[in-house]
């Protein structure tokens, strides 16, 4: 197994501690990868500030070539990262395969193509007497870090938009999960210019501070917790990095009385709980109309119940592990203390599953309220609250009554409240009628202490690039 780092276009074992890297279906020792020194983090980035400039004057479609093979790569051995994703982080083999495995090529392909066409301001004499025209540049080093629920796909994220606009990378996948970042790391050592792309594994403390308070990186894009957003935020300060944030969620889903109920309990039964809920858009936070509330958690309640949970490779298998013991011990720790409250009713789930390996059970909590810490804080599993409302604005308040602000739902044949609603609510996205999806042509990024920052479409390309204005006098 592939368990060394990228630096300067060279696979190199890492000289800090080792890391035990665990099946979560059976809490078995998959392999131990070594962590960087601060030798190799200095190294890293100092190749890439080498590699900087000759990729940052790269031609777009030679960048674009680069871009897809990397695709092309990433499809045509699609099987072996489905199959190292999977025993890794727990997910169901046919799920990385089917959705992951093609979306992240995808991206590839998409910043392929988008690099070559910018749009922006048209040159011109805004001055009598001088043209100016708008240059966007890249930013330069950037340290790009991810956490562990979709190790390669934020991978992916991260470093094609950023190589697209011509800066270069430092990536360090989470320590729970590096291997799919490494599998990537020994093709990109042919793919692309050495440099261009570095990849160094460790812990937050101290690799991945290491990276966020390094004089020579340029700029920071991480996804992961709230708190490590405020951390990584401070230790940006020192050289005044661009930061970008991509932090938790809480998602609100609206039913409205006259929404399609087989469709919402079809809906809120795929998104709430794919990946074990751990997912920052996970549909985890219902608000349910008074007159639909009572038939949705009784059908919901069955149709969660029949969830089929189990190791990565079973047949049909819906729903895998958690991530870790801790993960799992955090999530039981949420229901556990809901469960003591009077007006709480666990309908289904509410235990972890006996045995190896860091299951819990697929969980619905009836007559959950808005002051209620399941309503208010991210889980980050497999738990969804329910709670009711009786009017449209009751709605909008607890929806927005968050300190999150990435995702949204609203389920409702009413296609103006639909767009009324969506109008009002304070997140990043809003589906409607669905849930979930990330595509990438549309942006990806949240408000409040979801972070900020956009992921994916050519909103990606502004964050990882300066605009610049020249000035020529006539
Ligand atoms: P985490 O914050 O613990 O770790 C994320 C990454 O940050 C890891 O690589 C970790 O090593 C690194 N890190 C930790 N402390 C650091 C420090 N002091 N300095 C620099 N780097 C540090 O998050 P996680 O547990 O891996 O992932 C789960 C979290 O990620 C959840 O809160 C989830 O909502 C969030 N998330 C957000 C999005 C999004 O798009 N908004 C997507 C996926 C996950």
């Amino acid at each position: 197994m592939q368990t060394q780092m990228l630096i300067d276009g060279r696979l190199v074992a890492g000289q800090g501690p080792q890391e035990d890297i665990l099946d979560p279906a059976t809490a078995a020792k998959i392999t131990a990868v070594p962590a960087a020194s601060p030798e190799q983090v200095n190294a890293a980035v100092a190749a890439a500030e080498r590699a900087f400039v000759g990729w940052a004057a790269t031609a777009p479609k030679d960048r674009a070539a680069a871009l897809l093979r990397i695709a092309d790569h990433l499809e045509s051995e699609g099987a072996g990262y489905a199959a190292l994703e999977s025993q890794n982080t727990g997910k169901p083999l046919t799920a990385v395969l089917a959705d992951e495995i093609p979306a992240i090529a995808d991206v590839f392909r998409f910043y392929a193509g988008a690099c070559r066409t910018p749009v922006g301001p048209v040159a011109g004499e805004y001055q009598p007497g001088c043209t100016s025209l708008i240059r966007r540049d890249p930013v330069g080093v950037v340290a790009s870090i991810a956490p562990w629920n979709y190790p390669l796909m934020m991978a992916a994220w991260k470093i094609a938009p950023a190589i697209a606009a011509g800066n270069t990378v430092v990536l360090k996948p989470s320590e729970q999960t590096p291997l799919t970042a490494l599998k990537l790391a020994e093709a990109l050592a042919q793919l692309l210019p050495r440099g261009v792309v570095n990849v160094i594994c460790g812990r937050g403390e101290p690799v991945g501070k290491a990276l966020a308070s390094h004089p020579r990186v340029r700029m920071i894009s991480l996804t992961g917790d709230v708190a490590t957003g405020q951390k990584v935020l401070a230790l940006a300060a020192g050289n005044l990095k661009r930061t970008h944030l991509e932090l938790g969620g809480k998602a609100p889903v609206l039913v409205f009385d006259d929404a399609d109920l087989e469709s919402v309990v079809a809906g809120i039964r795929t998104f709430g709980y794919y990946n074990a809920g751990q997912d920052c858009t996970a549909a985890c936070r219902l608000y349910v109309g008074a007159a639909i509330h009572d038939r949705l958690v009784a059908d919901l309640t069955s149709a969660v119940t029949r969830i089929k949970v189990g190791p990565q490779r079973d047949a049909g298998v819906e729903m895998g592990p958690l991530i870790s013991s801790s993960q799992r011990d955090r999530v039981a720790g949420f229901v556990a203390r809901a469960a003591t409250l009077p007006h709480i009713e666990i309908t289904t789930g509410g235990r972890a599953r006996a045995g190896s390996g860091f299951f819990y059970e697929p969980t619905l909590i009836a007559g959950a309220r808005q002051d209620d810490e399941i309503v208010q804080r991210e889980v980050f599993g497999p738990v969804i609250s329910v709670t009711r409302f009786t009017d449209t604005e009751e709605a909008i308040q607890w929806a927005n009554d968050s300190e999150y602000g990435l995702a949204s739902s609203i389920w409702t044949r009413d296609v103006g409240r639909a767009m009324q609603v969506a109008a009002r609510l304070q997140y990043g996205v809003t589906w409607i009628n669905t849930h979930f999806s990330t595509i990438s042509e549309m942006p990806h990024g949240g408000f409040k202490r979801s972070g900020y920052g956009k992921d994916l479409s050519i909103f990606a390309l502004d964050d990882y690039t300066v605009a610049r204005h020249i000035m020529i006098k006539l």
